[in-house]
């Protein structure tokens, strides 16, 4: 969607905004239905009102327990429609507010009853703005200043702020939720964390190279995951001429690779600057025509050689199969994969869009079966140490459930192991795991 915005539109949009506290959201569709009209319905911030007592509210993540809570909403609020968990989240808070009375108090019951993912962002009908993450700590969210002190501003990556000038002050902690007024920045510990879980995908795939985690730049740490791989594969890199990157995600893990081995970087394929749909969300059919037109591979610069290609994961596996296909017609002797994210064997439950066993092609094949089935003549994957020691992180930190099967969350852990097992005996999955009825506790 946010491609076929014209700017014109966004400027005179800004301009008939009133008022001097807003937020807003890109939403990246995990829950609720995928076409154009409801993405469009489930549009973030979500605005929930009820006998005096009014929320806007725009969150970044997933909520697991959707299911029970929208039969609590239906129960409290007679005009409650859903088309995604923001409705939920929404709603949530607006009970909260209504029971607990003051925002401390409704951030506490949001937190304790909702399972998931969510940093949280609102303003309540009393000009209250405020922000609050999971006690878990899952997904990124971050305060900042102006240089003048005088505007205040959140967001799930520090290049936000660092693209309007604004200062960086700290990244909310798990379970804290921080108040904004004229003097700036109020934070209160409102449950104490009982596990932090930040989303270890962010730091391979999801977050934008330059934003910063804890006063590191996401490039460097992907650049040490291509170190990494070099240390974990020597006998790969010895077989190989040049080193490769397909797509952008793969840059500064090949920049890694190139720094520690020596192997000619080549830059052998181009991006078509126009067609800016991401394939990792696009359905099936859409996939495959649009890296078709997306990348382009420059033929004397592979053929007769033998390459590794850096990737940030391995999802489904259909996008790379496309570009080692494209290699191969180009004339690439030799295909080697380096990914950076260990296999993914099992779902997201929290705001990546990798909702299924079936949709994973790490769920039911070692590496050699995924070389085969995407034409590659290895994959090799970062270890699961390397991962975490790149990201300074200790493993208690950071979520790593889709790579070890553990779930941070109590419902997510029983609705993977219940949905496992069923898939391992043949079940087939027809929805995203967190929105079937069947499995919700
Ligand atoms: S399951 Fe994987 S993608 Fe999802 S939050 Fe955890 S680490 Fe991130």
């Amino acid at each position: 969607m946010v491609p076929r915005l014209k700017t014109a539109a966004i400027n005179e949009w800004f301009g008939r905004l009133p008022g001097s506290i807003g937020i807003g959201n890109v939403r990246y569709t995990t829950s609720g239905k995928c076409d154009d009209v409801s993405i469009i319905d489930g549009t973030q911030p979500v605005v929930a009102s009820s006998e005096g007592t009014k929320v806007a509210l725009s969150f970044n993540g997933n909520i697991v327990n959707t299911m029970s809570l929208k039969k609590e909403m239906n129960l409290n609020f007679s005009d409650f429609l859903y088309n995604c968990d923001s409705d939920i989240v929404c709603h949530k808070m607006l009970l909260g507010l209504k029971q607990g009375k003051t925002l401390e108090a409704a951030a506490r019951i949001v937190m304790e009853s909702l399972d998931g993912a969510f940093s949280v962002i609102g303003i309540t009908g009393e000009g209250q703005f405020f922000a609050f993450k999971d006690q878990h700590g899952i997904k990124p969210l971050c305060a900042g200043h102006d240089p003048e002190g005088k505007t205040f501003a959140f967001s799930s990556e520090t290049v936000s702020l660092d693209m309007n000038s604004f200062v960086r002050d700290f990244e909310l902690k798990p379970g804290e939720l921080v108040t904004v007024s004229e003097n700036g920045f109020k934070r209160t510990q409102i449950i104490e964390n009982p596990r932090e879980a930040f989303c270890c995908f962010e730091y391979a795939y999801f977050s934008r190279p330059d934003s910063r985690f804890d006063g590191k730049y996401v490039y460097e740490i992907r650049e040490d995951f291509g170190r990494n791989l070099v240390k974990e594969f020597p006998e790969i890199v010895k077989d190989s001429d040049i080193i490769l990157s397909v797509p952008e995600t793969g840059d500064d893990p090949a920049m890694g690779v190139h720094e520690a081995s020596g192997l000619r970087w080549e830059r052998a394929s181009r991006r078509h600057r126009y067609v800016t749909e991401r394939a990792f969300i696009l359905l099936n059919n859409e996939r495959y025509s649009t890296i078709d037109k997306k990348i382009n591979i420059l033929g004397n610069k592979v053929a007769g050689k033998r390459v590794i290609i850096t990737e940030d994961s391995v999802v489904r596996g259909d996008t790379t199969k496309i570009i080692i296909e494209k290699l191969r017609k180009a004339g690439a002797k030799k295909v080697y994969l380096f990914v950076t994210f260990p296999r993914i064997i099992g779902p997201c439950f929290y705001g990546i869009d990798m909702s299924t066993y079936g949709q994973l092609i790490g769920s039911r094949n070692n590496p050699k079966e995924i070389a085969k089935i995407i034409g590659a003549d290895a994959v090799c994957y970062q270890s699961l140490e390397g991962l975490i020691g790149a990201t300074g992180q200790t493993e208690n930190q950071l979520c790593l459930a889709c790579v070890t099967g553990k779930y941070p969350t109590p419902c997510a852990q029983k609705m993977s192991d219940v949905m496992k097992k069923r898939f391992l005996e043949g079940y087939e999955e027809k929805n995203r795991i967190y929105e079937s009825e069947e499995v919700q506790p």
